[in-house]
């Protein structure tokens, strides 16, 4: 049996390590249009910083070791048409443009997202560029030795537009982010957004909310300004966008599967789409919310690979099961760490929850032992009934310890009682005696 698997990023390669790993017989070939394959673009921002000196470092696996388990890899190829009826593929070699028709027996789509990127005037001007491959950071590296760009603007100020926003003042490039939203991360709550604003601001990143991009002025091809709907002028030698992602949807569109209502592709609990046989993982897939049930796009890395596991199990004759996600999220802005799981307090109540919250700052050490930091914890449970809905956690001090606690609680359906009395390690050099979630808990129970 064979199976095809189309995009080798994140939940590509792994659904075809899975697969593998579940029947060594299969025959497994993997269609990468790109050429590189299972690497990590979420390690971009720190490359283009300079915190990650080889670029190669975030290639997990080459097709060469692919190879040795028996996986072929084949980079510099596109998947150009799907007949799902006759289980066929025309690929194209982006070489040559050669193209063959090539059959499958199993088929995953893993054709990932694609940056957003709006049509407006001087959007091809050199210096103006988007962030999602390992392949993108030839252009930054050929824009930084040649121009050595002294002012940026950043559009979209999202945790990739954040991260670049601080790579940038790494490399002391004056940078201005341009949010068409009134505020920075509409995901969270206001007040825990406000806490990354001053940040940014601190850092001495300009910031213009509730503006969008109109055009972008140009001189002899290369970009030398933005222009905002309201008419401000931005000076800028660098430009990226970074207003989101969409999911790459098209190929799997004109083989009448089946989108569902984020406009990713809808799968089932095996990650199967509505041909059988034919399963989706990753950022091109929608997938449920845990805590309101709702279907619900979430494109991250660590949601790629838990989806591509499933779908490489079922694609080679298992019967695993993705339950959904509470999109649990985290990202760094200077000296805070940033971080969300399940729902915020104002998505709750669009949810139709009662929600109740607190809001709280502690230390993650014991008061007197050297080298705690702060963090500041919004908690958020229904009234109805207690049950944990969501959480927030921004500050210098271990936001990553302090969400994945709330996001394991929200996996076991915990009420703030049950967080209240979680029983969680204490020494002074890692925690306060009681965790600042327990106390976060207690505050709402
Ligand atoms: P993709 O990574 O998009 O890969 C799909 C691949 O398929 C691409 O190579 C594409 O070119 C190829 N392809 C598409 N169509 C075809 C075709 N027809 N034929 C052949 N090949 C095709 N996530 C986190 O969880 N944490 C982070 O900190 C984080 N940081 C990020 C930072 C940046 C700058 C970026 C860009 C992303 C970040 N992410 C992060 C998101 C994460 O990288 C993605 O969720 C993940 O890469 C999705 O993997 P995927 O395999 O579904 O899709």
């Amino acid at each position: 049996m064979r199976i095809v698997i189309i995009g080798g990023v994140a939940a590509g390669a792994k659904a075809a390590a899975k697969a593998k790993r579940v029947n060594p017989d299969l025959e497994i070939i993997v269609f990468q249009d790109e050429a590189e394959v299972a690497y990590s673009a979420c390690g971009l921002p720190y490359v283009i910083g300079g915190t990650i000196t080889d670029q190669n470092k975030l290639v997990i696996r080459t097709p060469e070791e692919f190879a040795k388990d028996g996986i072929r890899v084949e980079t510099g190829r596109r998947v150009v048409a799907l007949d799902a009826a006759n289980r066929r593929m025309r690929v194209r070699n982006l070489q040559d443009q050669s193209e063959e028709s090539i059959a499958y027996d199993r088929l995953i789509v893993a054709t990932g997202a694609l940056p957003i990127v709006p049509r407006v005037e001087g959007i091809d001007l050199d210096g103006v560029l988007t962030l999602r491959k390992i392949g993108d950071l030839a252009r930054f590296k050929a824009i930084f030795d040649t121009l050595r760009p002294q002012k940026a603007v950043i559009v979209g100020a999202g945790y990739i537009g954040m991260e670049l926003a601080e790579a940038f003042h790494e490399l002391n490039i004056k940078t201005t982010l341009i949010e068409k939203f009134p505020r920075i991360l509409p995901k969270f709550d206001p007040e825990m957004a406000q806490l990354v604003h001053d940040q940014l601001v601190e850092q001495d990143i300009e910031l213009i909310l509730g503006d969008g991009l109109s055009k972008l002025q140009g001189e002899n091809g290369r970009v030398i300004a933005v222009v905002t709907e309201s008419g401000k002028v931005i000076p800028a030698d660098l430009v990226v966008i970074a207003i989101g992602v969409r999911p790459n949807t098209e190929l799997a569109m004109a083989a009448g599967i089946a989108l569902g209502k984020t406009g990713a592709i809808a799968v089932d609990s095996r990650m199967q789409t509505n041909i059988p046989g034919v399963f989706a993982a990753g950022d091109c897939a929608e997938t449920i919310d845990r805590v309101s049930g709702q279907p619900t796009w979430v494109p991250l890395g660590d949601i790629a690979n838990l989806q591509g596991r499933v779908a490489g199990e079922n694609a080679a004759g298992g019967n695993a099961h993705f339950p959904g996600v509470f999109g649990t999220a985290i990202f760094k802005a200077f000296e805070l760490n940033v971080a969300m799981t399940g729902l915020s307090e104002q998505a709750a109540r669009a949810q139709g929850f009662e929600p109740v919250s607190v809001l709280l700052r502690r230390g993650d050490r014991a008061r007197y032992y050297p080298g705690g930091r702060e963090v500041t914890i919004k908690l958020i449970a229904d009234r109805r009934d207690g049950r944990l809905l969501g959480a927030q956690v921004i500050g210098p001090g271990k936001a990553d310890k302090m969400i994945d606690i709330a996001a394991t609680a929200l996996l076991g359906k915990l009420t703030c009682h049950d967080l209240e009395n979680a029983d969680l390690a204490y020494s002074p050099p890692f925690s306060p005696v009681l965790s600042p979630m327990i106390m976060a808990a207690g505050a709402l129970s």
